[in-house]
């Protein structure tokens, strides 16, 4: 049996904080980062390579927080699903031909549009296929769905990956949960996030050695 929740929570106050630090420490970081860059020559190639590693670690782990605060001018505008749904798999294909990974996609119906910030939405998108390409180690299909429900439009984003146990399923997007060596535990968090921002809500499933299956659902244009 599959297990199905349902996820819906608001962003905190510690959220917003932690997106304002990240922004506080960009700055400083891309100087830091700079100079060091002007002092490779000088320095042992492994400690150049460490410091830079590392560096590399914040930005992503900022980038990532960054995603929390309110963007300054949010741009919601009628947008048809799909559009977005090809720019991230285009964005996405040489890394998961690298992994053996081959995404399928199957859109239902004319009326696939929803009202969005185009940006936010394709980064929700990203994360959720990585995720499916991080889970499936020796390849697979990734199937990417949209169709109409109702009133909303759902995304379907479905893996053969190695599947979430039922109890660690309540963990997606709590800050910092990650079963991944080099993760971060932030890119759920910032999607459902994300979701919510647009009225909208996300559904997981996953069978333990089988797959996950991620629906998003937001509301459809033509309901409002
Ligand atoms: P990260 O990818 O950096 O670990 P995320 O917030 O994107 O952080 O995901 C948190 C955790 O949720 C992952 O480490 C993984 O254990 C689990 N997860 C998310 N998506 C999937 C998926 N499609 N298949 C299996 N596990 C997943
Ligand atoms: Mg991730």
């Amino acid at each position: 049996a599959r297990e199905m929740i349902r996820r819906s929570e608001k962003l905190t106050m510690a959220g917003e904080l932690a997106a304002g630090i990240a922004h506080e420490i960009r700055n400083p970081l891309t100087a830091i980062k700079g100079f060091i860059q002007l002092m490779k020559e000088r320095m042992p190639v492994s400690y150049y390579d460490i410091i830079l590693a590392e560096i590399g670690r914040i930005e992503l782990i900022t980038g990532e927080l960054l995603m929390l605060s309110k963007p300054q001018a949010v741009e919601y505008q009628p947008t048809y699903v799909p559009v977005i749904l090809d720019h991230v798999v285009t964005l996405l294909e040489s890394e998961a031909i690298m992994h053996d990974v081959q995404i399928v996609r199957s859109y239902e119906g004319p009326s696939l549009q929803v009202s969005c910030d185009p940006n936010q939405l394709k980064q929700v998108f990203i994360n959720m296929v990585k995720n499916s390409i991080e889970a499936m180690p020796t390849g697979g299909t990734i199937t990417i769905e949209a169709k109409a429900d109702r009133s909303d439009i759902v995304i379907v984003v479905r893996d053969e990956g190695v599947g979430i146990s039922e109890d660690k399923i309540r963990m997606l997007g709590q800050p910092f949960y990650t079963t991944k060596e080099k993760g971060t535990g932030l890119g759920m968090m910032v999607s459902l996030n994300i979701v919510e921002n647009h009225g909208g809500r996300v559904n997981v499933t996953s069978e333990p050695g089988l797959g996950t299956e991620i629906r998003v659902f937001l509301p459809s244009c033509l309901a409002s």
